[in-house]
């Protein structure tokens, strides 16, 4: 990740806990090319993707399905304790343990780490974001996402994942 795109996440992140985020209705009336360039934001700054090793096909974005994970409670790129039952954070990455340690593992807060433990799973369908779209769009994502205002998929995820149980960063809440 460069520097640049990691300020501009920090920004982002910055921007929406100094600012609660107003809610970008569904009107039923799309702009497709608008979405499209929205989309791209979310996918190059916000970690949203609908194919590849940051989609989770099953749509729960776990640490237990994180390559970075060290079970039973840590891993190698976040510090502090991790539960793979409740835990992620947006560099989350799909597959087996690869056991690659960095020099200076990410704080939870600059990871986004966060636990659900009621919903027990991440994603847009769990996200107090998401909704069905009043209708689908031309490629058939039934999902509307009011943090970005666009269309989603319902297994898709990104770093401003919402919901009731979040617990952001638990690991520091006493720093
Ligand atoms: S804390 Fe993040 S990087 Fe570490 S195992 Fe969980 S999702 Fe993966
Ligand atoms: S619905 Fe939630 S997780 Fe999905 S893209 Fe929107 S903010 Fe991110």
């Amino acid at each position: 990740m460069s520097i640049n795109l990691q300020a501009a996440i920090k920004d982002l992140l910055a921007k929406s806990a100094g600012n609660p985020r107003k809610p970008i209705a569904d009107t039923g009336k799309y702009n497709d090319v608008k979405e499209k360039a929205i989309r791209d934001l979310a996918t190059s700054v916000g970690y949203y993707a609908e194919s590849g090793p940051l989609f989770d096909p099953e749509g729960r974005y776990l640490c237990s399905d994180c390559c970075l994970r060290e079970e039973p409670q840590s891993c190698t790129h976040v510090s502090g304790k991790i539960s793979m039952q409740d835990g992620s954070c947006m560099i989350w990455v799909i597959g087996d343990p690869i056991h690659l340690p960095v020099g200076q593992k990410l704080t939870q807060i600059e990871s986004n780490y966060a636990e659900r433990p009621t919903a027990k799973g991440f994603g847009c369908a769990r996200c107090g974001w998401y909704d069905e779209a009043k209708k689908a769009d031309k490629e058939g994502r039934p999902g509307w996402c009011s943090w970005w205002g666009m269309h989603v998929v319902p297994l898709a995820c990104c770093f401003a994942e919402s919901g009731k149980d979040l617990l952001v960063a638990p690991g520091e809440k006493s720093s």
